[in-house]
């Protein structure tokens, strides 16, 4: 589609409620500073200032508040008209700010601020007043934003369509105020942004236009995606990793997609059978992915296999067809297996639908009884519920399957093995097993050795960077075919932790962690020197918001801290610290959780200093 201009972002904003025309000016000075605090830390001769009012200086007697509390309505309110699909888009459909905010709240705040001084004023052109009721970026160069260089930042904006309707999806699922809504465009439309985002693209400068969150759907249902790829492809020789149901993995896609190497294929089988594909996924022609496995291999596309295994019509059929599917993922010479633990919130139609640690242990058991018949690696999502099972080898360099055909496969390492040195340099744990093995695996060295336990004996294993073949590629992995259960967990965020205290001169610190984090996390805080009269209260805050079984850390929102925060002081006495990890704080730089709201709304609601700590997800 030939494009010589930018595709237009444009904003909708609100008339004026009536409520705020009582005193719009005030008004006005609240929005402006209520926004800026939510994107500012003010500061005075290095000290954080906090501020929670104001008072105008030609009426200096009354202290006006700041934040004033959210009305429900408030929350992911949708412009009107915005769901109706435009047939013509010479006029591009506007953009939702509920998506936007996340990485770009300063569009939100330039909203705010345009309604309340339309509030006070008319806006002229030539000596005419003129209403307006949206906003457009001016200068796109103006917005861009950092970005990893991951060519899926870009193409990801097509997926805004599915042509399956899995039991487990989680769109089904969200919470109503979840920023997933999407405006509907024509295809033609959601392209031309699509081209101006790759026009925007800098991937060696690491600078992208500022993505917006919208709904992750399936990429290959969408008629304009082989383009876009072509056209990522000649700005970039990065992967394209693509997430994909397999429905659109026909012989001929496959071919093309074969053309644009290289390329990562996340394929979400879930099982190898026509029969439940259909059942679970709502898979029309189940057919197709399942045979996708042998093109794939034969085009040399390498592909993990994604399995959410989900008790359906029951437990047992389930854990058998997790077998079969294992079974063939490994004879198609998959790259990787990844099975996700299942899980519903509470918006679910029926829930309780399972009993989550039951089922997950299930699934866990079935995964290792296969670990030694295949030789596909197999990863199970979160892979700290594994590890908590036993044996106690959370976060040490254990090896849960080596990628076949991989130097580190070649050279002879295998499931299970335990990694003590690498050329010499000992680690002792799994983060600094990831860096080194990192660190040769860029330098392209010659020849490594690493040194291994395997049941109990020390042995020295050399590996051959140069000696690999499908499915293993150096493009596509990061640690010489050597796959972990998970990321780890990064000590240096415990010595982090001990520089925050010290700095804020805290005494009590109440650190809020996940379920699965916490039993790590109070083991290793014994290894930081903390002074004797720093104590440290660990919680675990329910995921209320998502509700049902869900349990991860990552997915607590403000209201969540709020809640337990809020609990928490009903039995205890106030710390003078709260510190939260990042990672529910990390979509975007702008320290949002998953509603878009920033986490110093939680020290206004509690009263109490809140600080993040960088924190790396654990899982990876
Ligand atoms: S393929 Fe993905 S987006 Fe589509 S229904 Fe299934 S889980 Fe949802």
């Amino acid at each position: 589609m030939p494009q010589e201009q930018d595709y237009i972002f444009r904003y909708k904003i609100n008339p004026p409620e009536e409520e705020n025309l009582r005193n719009p000016l005030l008004e006005l000075m609240r929005a402006e500073l209520a926004s800026l605090g939510d994107l500012l830390i003010l500061f005075y001769k290095e000290e954080e200032v906090k501020v929670d009012g104001f008072r105008l200086l030609n009426e200096r007697e009354v202290i006006h508040e700041l934040y004033l509390p959210k009305k429900e309505a408030e929350e992911g309110r949708v412009p009107e008209n915005i769901h109706q699909q435009q047939e013509q888009w010479a006029l591009p459909t506007p953009q939702l700010i509920e998506n936007a905010r996340f990485y770009e709240p300063r569009i939100e705040h330039i909203k705010k601020v345009l309604e309340k001084i339309l509030a006070v004023v008319d806006l002229e052109v030539e000596g005419k007043p003129v209403k307006i009721d949206g906003f457009r970026l001016k200068n796109l160069s103006h917005w861009l934003g950092p970005s990893s260089g991951d060519p899926a930042e870009v193409f990801d904006h097509l997926a805004t369509r599915c042509d399956c309707a899995c039991a487990f999806c989680y769109l089904k699922g969200h919470p109503p105020t979840l920023s997933l809504k999407q405006p509907a465009r024509s295809a033609e439309e959601e392209y031309a942004e699509a081209l101006t985002r790759v026009k925007y693209f800098y991937p060696e400068r690491r600078r992208a236009l500022f993505p917006t969150l919208g709904s992750p759907y399936e990429i290959l249902a969408h008629p304009y995606a082989l383009d876009l790829l072509r056209e990522l492809r000649k700005k970039t020789d990065r992967p394209l990793r693509l997430s994909t149901n397999g429905h659109s993995l026909t012989p001929k896609v496959i071919e093309e997609l074969s053309a644009l190497q290289p390329i990562y294929l996340y394929l979400s089988l879930h099982s190898s059978s026509e029969e439940r594909r259909k059942l679970i996924m709502g898979a029309k022609k189940a057919e197709i992915a399942i045979q996708a496995l042998p093109l794939l291999k034969e085009s040399r596309i390498s592909y993990a296999v994604v399995i959410v295994p989900w008790p359906l019509p029951s437990l047992t059929e389930m854990l058998a067809d997790l077998q079969e599917t294992i079974i063939y993922a490994n004879a198609h010479e998959a790259h990787l297996i990844e099975v996700s633990l299942p899980g519903y919130s509470k918006y679910f139609p029926e829930p309780p639908l399972f009993s989550r640690d039951e089922l997950w242990k299930k699934i866990v058991e079935t995964v290792r009884s296969l670990r030694p018949k295949v030789s596909t690696p197999i990863i199970v999502k979160p892979s700290m519920f594994e590890e908590h099972l036993g044996p106690e080898m959370l976060n040490l360099p254990w090896v849960a399957g080596i990628v076949q055909n991989s130097p580190a496969y070649r050279g002879g390492l295998r499931s299970g093995d335990f990694l003590v040195a690498i050329n010499g340099l000992p680690m002792s744990n799994r983060p600094q097993a990831r860096d080194l093995l990192k660190l040769y695996h860029q330098q392209h060295s010659s020849k490594i050795v690493t040194t291994i336990k395997r049941i109990g004996e020390k042995k020295d294993i050399q590996i051959d960077p140069h000696d690999w073949d499908y499915p293993y590629h150096p493009a596509l992995d990061h640690h010489l075919g050597i796959i972990f259960p998970g990321a780890g967990f990064r000590l240096s965020a415990l010595e982090d932790l001990k520089s925050l205290i010290i700095s804020h001169k805290a005494h009590k610190v109440l650190f809020l962690s996940s379920t699965l984090v916490k039993p790590y996390f109070i083991e290793n805080l014994k290894q930081i020197a903390l002074p004797k009269e720093i104590e440290i209260q660990v919680i675990v805050p329910p995921n209320r918001f998502f509700g049902g079984n869900i349990f991860m850390g990552d997915l607590l929102v403000v209201d969540d801290f709020i809640e337990a925060i809020k609990e928490y002081l009903q039995r205890e006495t106030a710390p003078d610290l709260i510190v939260l990890p990042s990672t529910p704080f990390s979509l975007g730089d702008w320290r949002r959780d998953l509603t878009g709201r920033v986490y110093k709304e939680i020290e206004r609601a509690v009263g109490i200093p809140v600080v993040l700590l960088d924190c790396e997800v654990i899982y990876d």
